[in-house]
C-alpha cells in the first residue's frame, strides 16, 4: 500500500547514562552509538519495515550523514526521488541520552530539516496523487505541513498527523486531519487537558473530535493507545516488555499504523498492531535500528 511520509531526517548521536543528567550536571555516559534518526525518516522506516509501499518527502545535508542516511532509506526499499540534498544547510542532527530506566531527553539541530518547503511538496504531487495515506509530524517547518496536508486532502486522501514534537496548531490544519496520534504531552497541549489516564485521554480525545478531526488515538507509552473512532472510545492496552529505550516507539507506532489503516484493516486491530511493533521497538536501542519487520511483529502477536 502507497503511504507517503513528509518529514526530518537526523542522525542520532546517543549516548547511554545510568540516570539523565539534571540542569548543570555533568554524567560520564557508557556506550556511545550513532544511528539514523529524525521522526520523519523513522515513520518512514517503520511503515516499509511493516510492509508498506513508501515514498519520503524530505531534505538532507549534502554531507557523509545525509548519503548515509539515503543509503539506509535505500535499503529499506524505501522511494528517495523526493529526498532533496540540500546546498546550504548540513544534515540535522540529535544528541540523544537514554538512562537505563528506558528514559530519555533529545536535543536537535534541524540543519536542512528547516528548509523543507511547501515548493518541495508541489513536486511530490504525483506521490501524493497516487498514495493511500499520507503521514506527517511536526518536525520540519509547519506551512509545509500545511501544504501537504491541504495536498493530500484535495486528492481526498487520508492523512495521519503525529502532532510530534509538541507544538501550537491552527483549527483550519486540524480539520482536515483524518487520524491525530498525540501522546499524553502533545494531547495536554493541543487540549488544556492533562491527559495521565484511560479517563482523562477520553477527555482530550472528545476536545480534538470537537475540532474537527475525525479519529484521535493517544499514545499513552507502556499502558498502550486511548482510541476515539467512530463516536467510540477505548483503550487498547500495550504489551508488556522490558524496556530499555523508548526512543521512536511513537514513531513505529505511527508509521505500522499507517500502513494498517492503508490496507483497510479494523481500527482496532490496526492500532493492536502499532501497539506490538512499538513494544517490540523499546525492547531495542536506537531509533531506526529498533525498528522492527513485519515477520518480528506477527511473530510477537502470535
Ligand atoms: P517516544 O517519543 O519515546 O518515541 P512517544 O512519547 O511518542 O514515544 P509513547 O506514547 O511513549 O509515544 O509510545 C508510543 C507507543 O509505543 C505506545 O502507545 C505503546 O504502544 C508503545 N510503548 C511505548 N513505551 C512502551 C513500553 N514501555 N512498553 C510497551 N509498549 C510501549
Amino acid at each position: 500500500m502507497n503511504i507517503v511520509v513528509v518529514g526530518s531526517s537526523n542522525t542520532d548521536m546517543i549516548i547511554k547514562v545510568s540516570q539523565l543528567p539534571a540542569p548543570g550536571e555533568t554524567v560520564l555516559g557508557g556506550q556511545f552509538i550513532r544511528a539514523a534518526g529524525g521522526k520523519g525518516a523513522n515513520q518512514a522506516v517503520a511503515a516499509a519495515r511493516a510492509g508498506g509501499k513508501v515514498t519520503f518527502v524530505a531534505r538532507v545535508g549534502d554531507d557523509m550523514f545525509g548519503n548515509s542516511a539515503i543509503d539506509g532509506f535505500k535499503s529499506d526499499g524505501i522511494n528517495v526521488d523526493h529526498v532533496v540534498k540540500d546546498a546550504e544547510a548540513p544534515s540535522g542532527v540529535a544528541q540523544i541520552m537514554v538512562a537505563d530506566d528506558g528514559e530519555n531527553c533529545i536535543a536537535v539541530a534541524s540543519g536542512a530539516n528547516s528548509n523543507l518547503s511547501p515548493q518541495d511538496i508541489d513536486l511530490a504531487i504525483n506521490a501524493i496523487g497516487k498514495a493511500d495515506i499520507l503521514l506527517t509530524q511536526l518536525e520540519t517547518p509547519i506551512p509545509t505541513i500545511i501544504r501537504a496536508v491541504e495536498l493530500a486532502k484535495s486528492f481526498d486522501k487520508k492523512v495521519i498527523l503525529n502532532p510530534a514534537p509538541a507544538h501550537p496548531l491552527p483549527d483550519d490544519l486540524l480539520t482536515n486531519i483524518s487520524v491525530i496520534t498525540p501522546n499524553e504531552t502533545e494531547a495536554a497541549l493541543l487540549t488544556g487537558v492533562t491527559v495521565t489516564d484511560e479517563e482523562s485521554a477520553a477527555r482530550a480525545a472528545l476536545v480534538l473530535i470537537g475540532k474537527g478531526i475525525e479519529s484521535v488515538i493517544i499514545t499513552m507509552g507502556s499502558k498502550g493507545a486511548y482510541v476515539h473512532h467512530n463516536n467510540e472510545g477505548y483503550l487498547v492496552p500495550g504489551f508488556e516488555v522490558d524496556a530499555v529505550d523508548t526512543t521512536a516507539a511513537g514513531d513505529t507506532f505511527n508509521g505500522a499504523l499507517a500502513v494498517r489503516l492503508s490496507q483497510g484493516e479494523h481500527f482496532r486491530d490496526a492500532v493492536i498492531f502499532a501497539n506490538a511493533a512499538a513494544a517490540l521497538s523499546v525492547t531495542r536501542v536506537g531509533a531506526q535500528p529498533s525498528v522492527p519487520i513485519l515477520s518480528e511483529v506477527n511473530a510477537f502477536l502470535n
